[in-house]
């Protein structure tokens, strides 16, 4: 089921129920993409028309960050969970081992990329790791044609919102690849040199601020989302005042 927050159309969906619909794409004969929303996706898509349209054609639409699910909450439309995009990407690969598949990873500094299918194969030494590409190229082309000609099942593509949906939307049906997620930094995570909050911390929902104290450069880029819960609370306020409910 869709939820509409703020403009973004939300799978309403647990981890498990994202993974299941993941399941199916891999054994599906055709490409399909799945992004992964934050609040910064959601104001950034207020302005670029054409990233809200992307986010919203995508097949699975994932809400990845505790200032989604507070504002799902505050629009009084909650949805079941957060479900982070490297969570659902660990479960694609537990899925594209089982059955062997072709993995391609696609983004992040030079080696990168790299660093990530090494570590992925040694926890899945079924999946044929068939082609890395760092995220800092020029010529699209030449990029979609070593996609494609590696035959990929599952593509992950790491340039960082809105470029990677743009990436994938403009592209990824030319890769051949049945299933292409839009995963922001997660190739850093999986290559080792960028470490995820503990477990703990992500259950308190407290994720962001683990990241900003280890990245403070972020702040500037964090500064921004409260504006999405005051923007949330906005349009409930309105709608209530429209019903008369207020
Ligand atoms: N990146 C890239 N090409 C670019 C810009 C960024 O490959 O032109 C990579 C960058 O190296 C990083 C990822 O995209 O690995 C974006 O990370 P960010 O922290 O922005 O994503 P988040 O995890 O916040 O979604």
């Amino acid at each position: 089921m869709k939820k509409d927050i703020l403009g973004i159309q939300f799978d309403d969906v647990t981890l498990d129920e994202a993974a299941q619909v993941g399941r199916e794409i891999l054994e599906s004969d055709s490409f399909h993409y799945v992004v992964t929303p934050n609040p910064e996706f959601i104001l950034a898509a207020e302005t670029d028309l054409e990233f809200r349209n992307i986010l919203n054609q995508a097949d699975l639409v994932l809400p990845d960050g505790i200032g989604v699910v507070h504002s799902a909450k505050i629009l009084g439309t909650p949805l079941k969970g957060r479900v982070p995009g490297i969570d659902f990407a660990s479960r694609m690969l537990e899925i594209l081992n089982e059955t062997g598949g072709r993995l391609f990873l696609l983004g992040a500094k030079p080696g990168v990329a790299e660093m990530a299918g090494e570590n992925i194969l040694a926890q899945h030494p079924n999946i044929t790791l068939c082609g890395t590409q760092d995220g800092y190229f020029t010529d699209e082309l030449e990029v979609v044609r070593k996609v494609a000609d590696a035959k990929p099942d599952l593509l992950f593509v790491c340039l960082g919102a809105p470029k990677q949906e743009k990436w994938m939307s403009r592209w990824g049906v030319l890769t051949g690849a049945k299933l292409a997620i839009g995963l922001g930094g997660a190739l850093d995570v999986f290559a080792g040199t960028v470490h995820r909050a503990p477990e703990i911390w992500q259950k308190m929902g407290m994720e962001w601020a683990y990241r900003l104290a280890r990245e403070p450069k972020r702040i500037v880029r964090m500064a921004r989302l409260p504006l999405v819960l005051s923007r949330a609370a906005e349009q409930r306020m309105f709608h209530k005042k429209q019903d008369g409910s207020l």
